[in-house]
Order: structure tokens, then sequence, then C-alpha cells
């Protein structure tokens, strides 16, 4: 007997069959005597459409605030877990299983204060913990928590996944399953790139830069806590059929293993490509090249809740002066550049100018630590492609590389062959 938290996401309860079919996964576990909490996300597109319904609404009157009241933009979006976490149940009834929902405040998923983008705290887990002794399924509506201020919180897109480690180390799983729409992780989006190849097993460190570079198959924050508690985490299909060889075997399901490194044997030099589109560029020109000017810049940036990414600064020949470009979300620009044009003479710069749509490209591998030349591979093949590249960053195990948007799928393409990820 073990004990399994699995957790279906979007496209997996996109419709009733789905449900169903989801439904016959739990019913596999728990036949075969294990106790399971289930987490699920929202019907895939619900919570895209629950965000739009929120920005739709007007503003208030008379303010220039760009926000809407981020408790409420929490109490809409969380409703669409709600409803597939009480279909689920019914699911499960209707085959004989006993099994309830539980919404995040009813366990209670403890969570800060930041509305929208909240991070659990603390998840009580006894009462879950005793049901499962007497053979009930939970049911738990993923991605939404209770704040301090007793009302709901949302962790942020495709958080359900940090809900299921976060509960699995709760109540001390053996295993937590994230079964969606692909078999396992791959060396890039197989969505973009047909010939990647699923991997057996990715190293947190390797998973967390693919995660934090735009691969999309786990929330960052999930593969952190899974670092963190050692949750055993595997990354699934619930779209292959539920009673198939091999799809309840306790120790070697199906998929991906997200482990510690000195679990996999055979280490490659790159183990991934990532991606993020909708990245934008703005440049300073001729700040005055003193100290302080950097912090002039981010502090206020920061303040606003702007993330900042990429920052490359050049210095002019007689170096009294300099640039300073650095990279934001798309969606960041207008409020960086209002936040910069509002601190302009703190600051000190001559202009300030913005190119949006752009992509970063990323090579993520540990083994990059000791190998030296994987740079100049992934530089030598953009060129060959005529890819220009406007800005570069690097870390010990990855490298990012700052491009124009309509050549996001040539350059993920080309880098997945430069390092020979689509040869097994
Ligand atoms: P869910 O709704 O189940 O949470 P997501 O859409 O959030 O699913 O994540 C799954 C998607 O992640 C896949 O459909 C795939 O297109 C995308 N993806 C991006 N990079 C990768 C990768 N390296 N391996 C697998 N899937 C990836
Ligand atoms: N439904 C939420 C989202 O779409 C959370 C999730 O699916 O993980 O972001
Ligand atoms: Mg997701």
């Amino acid at each position: 007997m073990a004990r399994i938290v699995m957790k279906f996401g979007g496209t997996s309860v996109a419709n009733l069959e789905r449900i169903y079919n989801v439904a016959r996964h739990v019913k596999r576990e728990v036949d075969a005597g294990h106790e399971v909490a289930v987490v699920v996300s929202a019907m895939s597109g619900k919570t895209n459409e629950l965000v739009g319904w929120v920005e739709n609404m007007p503003k208030v009157a008379g303010s220039n605030a760009p926000f809407y009241d981020a408790r409420e933009y929490d109490a809409v979006v969380a409703s669409g877990e709600q409803v597939t976490s009480g279909l689920l149940a019914i699911a499960l009834q209707s085959m004989n299983i006993n099994a309830r929902s539980w919404q995040g405040w009813q366990i209670p998923i403890k969570t800060d204060n930041a509305h929208g983008a909240a991070r659990i705290l603390d998840i009580e887990g006894a009462d879950i913990i005793r049901r499962m002794g007497e053979g009930q399924v939970a049911v738990i509506a993923g991605f939404q928590g209770l704040g301090p201020d007793n009302r709901l919180a949302t962790l942020g897109r495709g958080g359900s996944d940090t809900s299921a480690v976060a509960i699995a180390a709760a109540v001390k799983a053996d295993r937590c399953d994230i079964y969606t729409d692909v078999d396992g992780v791959y060396t890039t989006d197989p969505r973009i790139e047909p010939k990647a190849r699923r991997l057996k097993k990715i190293a947190f460190e390797e998973m967390l830069e693919m995660a934090s570079l735009g691969a999309k198959v786990l929330q960052v924050r999930s593969v952190e806590l899974a670092m963190v508690h050692k949750v055993r985490t595997f990354v699934r299909s619930s779209f292959e059929d539920p009673d198939a060889p091999g799809m309840g075997d306790l120790l070697n399901p199906p998929g991906t293993l997200i482990c510690d490194e000195d679990e996999i044997v055979e280490q490659e030099v790159v183990t991934g490509i990532a991606y993020a589109k909708d990245e934008a560029q703005i440049s300073l020109r001729r700040l005055a090249d003193r100290p302080g000017v950097s912090a002039a810049i981010f502090g206020p940036l920061a303040e606003a809740h702007i993330n900042v990414d990429m920052i490359v600064q050049n210095i002019s020949e007689d170096g009294s002066k300099t640039d300073m470009t650095f990279t934001v979300p798309s969606g960041d620009v207008d409020k960086a550049l209002k936040v910069l044009s509002d601190n302009k003479e703190k600051i000190g710069y001559d202009v300030a100018q913005s190119e949006s749509g752009l992509v970063k490209v990323s090579v993520i591998g540990i083994g990059m630590r000791s190998h030296a030349g994987v740079a100049a591979s992934a530089f030598r093949a953009l060129a060959e492609k005529g890819i220009n590249i406007k800005a570069i960053t690097t870390s010990e195990i990855k490298i990012s590389i700052l491009i124009d948007g309509p050549y996001a799928e040539l350059a993920v393409r080309t880098l997945h062959s430069a390092y020979g990820l689509d040869k097994s």
C-alpha cells in the first residue's frame, strides 16, 4: 500500500468524458489498495475565460490605477477548480468510490497575502490523512488556498502543479503524479519540435531552469517544493488507457521522474531547450556612469513588481556615459516605461527605447558545469541560420539568448539538433 497524490491539468478534465476518464485512472490506484488524494485544475480554457472577464470589468472611476482588486480576481478565477473538483467527486462516486471534494479553504491550504500569485505557507493535512486512512479519496481544487485575510488566494498561472506537490509533501505521499497532455518531460516542447525525445529522468535543478525559462509543463514553484521536500514527482499522460499494462506500476510508472542528479546515470551535457515568448527589451541611452545608477533604475522597477531579467551594460568610448539594456515581460513594458520616466531625473538618462515581441531561447544542462564550448556551439548554430542575437546571459547550467520573435521556432529546432537532442 502506498500514498499517492494524482494531479490532473486542464486538458485532462476538459469535458465530462475526460473527467470520467480521469476517474478511471483514480480507480486503478484505489483498486490497487493505495491511499489517494487527487488535485484538479479547471477545465482547459476556463481560467483564461475567467481572467478575461475580470480584465474587461471597468476600473475605478477617476483613478488611474491600472489594476482591479486582486482579492476579487482570486474570488473569480478560483471558481474553475471548484467546478472540476465537484464533478470528479461525482464521477468517482458513480464508480462506487468513496470520494469528496475539498476547496483550498476547507483543508485549509494557508497562503501568504500576495493575491493572484500567492505562496503556500502551510497545509493542515491531518483531516485528509485520517480520511484517506478510512478509504476516502480527497478530490482537491488546485490553484487555490486561503490568505491570512481569510479570503481566497490563487497561486499564479499553472499553480495546480504546486498545490499537488505541496499536498504530497504535507501528507508525506510516496509519489506525486502530474498527469497532463504529454507523456513526460521532453528535450524541448514537443509541440514545436516533433523530434523532441521524452526524458526518463530529469534533475531537479534542470527542471527548475526549464520551468523558469518557459517550459510550462510544470510551474516553477512546484519544482522548488519537490526539490526541498524530496517529493518523488512524475510527469505522465492522462490520455493513455488507464488500464494499459504498466500504468499502475508503483516504482516505475510510465513518464518522467524529476529527481536528484545522482539518480541519473548517463548525464548528457545538454538536457533540454526552453523558450519564453513575449519578452521585451528596454534600453536607456546615455546614462551617467556613476555608482548607484543601477540601483536608481532597478529599485523603482522592483517596487513596481516588474520582473527584470537579462541586463546588459555598455560603456561609451570615453567612459563617461553608459547604455543599459534589460528585458521585461512584454505585458509590463508600458508600466516599466512609466516608472522610468517618473524617475528620469533621479536616474539621469537621455532617452528610453523599447522593443516588444522578442523571444528568449535557453539551453539547459547540468553537464555544462564541466564542459567548455557549449555556448560557442549555440552561437555558431544560430549564425548559420542567420538568426541575430540581441542579448546573452549565462549561468552554470544554462545559456539564454534573446532573439526576434519570428525566429523562435527555428531557433529552438536549430539548437535542439545542434546538441544532438533529436538522436536517441
Ligand atoms: P496542464 O494543463 O496539464 O497543466 P500545461 O499546458 O500546463 O498542461 O503543460 C503541458 C504542456 O507543456 C504540453 O502540452 C507542452 O506543449 C508544454 N511543454 C513545454 N515544454 C515542454 C517540455 N520540455 N516537455 C513537455 N511538455 C512541454
Ligand atoms: N487553472 C489554473 C491555470 O490555468 C491553474 C492550473 O491549471 O494549474 O493557470
Ligand atoms: Mg499546467
